[in-house]
């Protein structure tokens, strides 16, 4: 099994890990499943990749002189082609990131090795090393929050493909064919229909939205969530929208790559109790899974899932060479 490779091959590492998103960066010191420490620092809006490498370069530095790293894990929000340790592509920010080289950066600034993974497939290791997925080999992890993420694993391996956009694309699944246009070019997809962004412009379309009291507040799920459970007839209707919108994005996925579980993260999921029945009862009544029934789990280990999955992403790879 997967996952039994993947202990006993790292248990002496100590790891620096640091997941990259588009605003913040957490740099931490990892451990096997333990994070020793990590911190949390604000990245410039404007940053560039050159620029945020010198804002994380201090923590790491402390951590990596207090405990003795023996790699760098990065994990990165954009494409990353993980075989040749290069960012492919990224969506408006960090431009410069396709050019710059980490395996350069980090064996000049620490004298360490490092692998690179985008952020949503190491969340998902992360969660089969020691989350809501272990010892699950064939798992479909969706984040739903300002976008809606997606990453595959089948048989113990992340999916990838050809051009890294194997399993991750998710969110863009197509949900209708009259929908939105998303940020990705397309039409109808699941996150131009039911996310964090989207969330705004398809309440302020929905017939009767100027009479529901959703009208009168920030317009986000936690809101659209509470004013439906206060019994706001707008609200539910909007609720059970995204539902289906996630049932069918999750049917696509379940079609698409035979996973046997289904786990749900991101700042949308504070309302799990009110999405996670839903789904699961979708899932059973409409994928076509003559074997059995694809489960429906929360995620566990939250912003933690990302920096613990640079584990197993050393332990599943070839043998780690100084
Ligand atoms: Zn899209």
């Amino acid at each position: 099994m997967a996952r039994s490779r993947w202990l006993g091959t790292v248990s002496d590492m100590k790891i620096l890990a640091v997941d990259l998103g588009g605003t913040h960066a957490t740099c931490a010191l990892i451990e096997e499943k333990r994070i020793l420490e990590s911190e949390t620092v604000s990245l410039p809006e404007s940053a560039s990749l050159a620029d945020a490498l010198k804002v994380i370069a201090p923590p790491l530095s402390r951590m990596h002189s207090q405990g003795m790293a023996d790699a760098i894990g990065f994990g990165f929000c954009g494409l990353v082609d993980s075989r040749h340790t290069r960012i492919a592509s990224t969506n408006g920010k960090y431009i410069d990131a396709v050019s710059l080289d980490l395996s350069e950066w980090a064996r000049t600034s620490f004298n360490l090795p490092l692998r690179l993974e985008n952020d949503a497939r190491l969340a998902l290791l992360g969660e089969c090393y020691c989350g809501a997925a272990q010892g699950e080999t064939d798992v479909v992890m969706f984040t739903l929050g300002t976008g809606i993420g997606g990453v595959a694993m089948i048989d113990g391996q992340l999916l990838r493909g050809k051009h890294e956009q194997a399993g991750v694309l998710g969110g863009h699944a197509p949900v209708t064919l009259t929908g939105r246009r998303c940020t990705c070019g397309g039409i109808g997809c699941a996150e131009s229909e039911a996310s964090g962004w989207a969330l705004p412009l398809v309440a302020k379309s929905w017939l009767g939205f100027s009479a529901s009291s959703l009208a009168s507040r920030k317009i986000d799920f936690e809101n659209l969530f509470s004013c439906a459970s206060a019994g706001d007839a707008v609200a539910g209707e909007l609720v059970k929208h995204c539902l289906q919108v996630w049932g069918a994005a999750a049917v696509s996925a379940i079609h698409a790559f035979d996973p046997e579980l289904l786990v749900y993260g991101g700042g949308v999921m504070r309302s799990a109790d009110a999405i996670l029945p839903f789904l699961q009862e979708y899932v059973a009544s409409n994928a076509w899974t003559p074997w059995g029934t694809v489960r429906v789990r929360a995620a566990q280990l939250g912003n933690e899932a990302a920096l613990l999955g640079v584990v197993p992403l050393f332990a599943t790879e070839a043998p780690l060479v100084r």
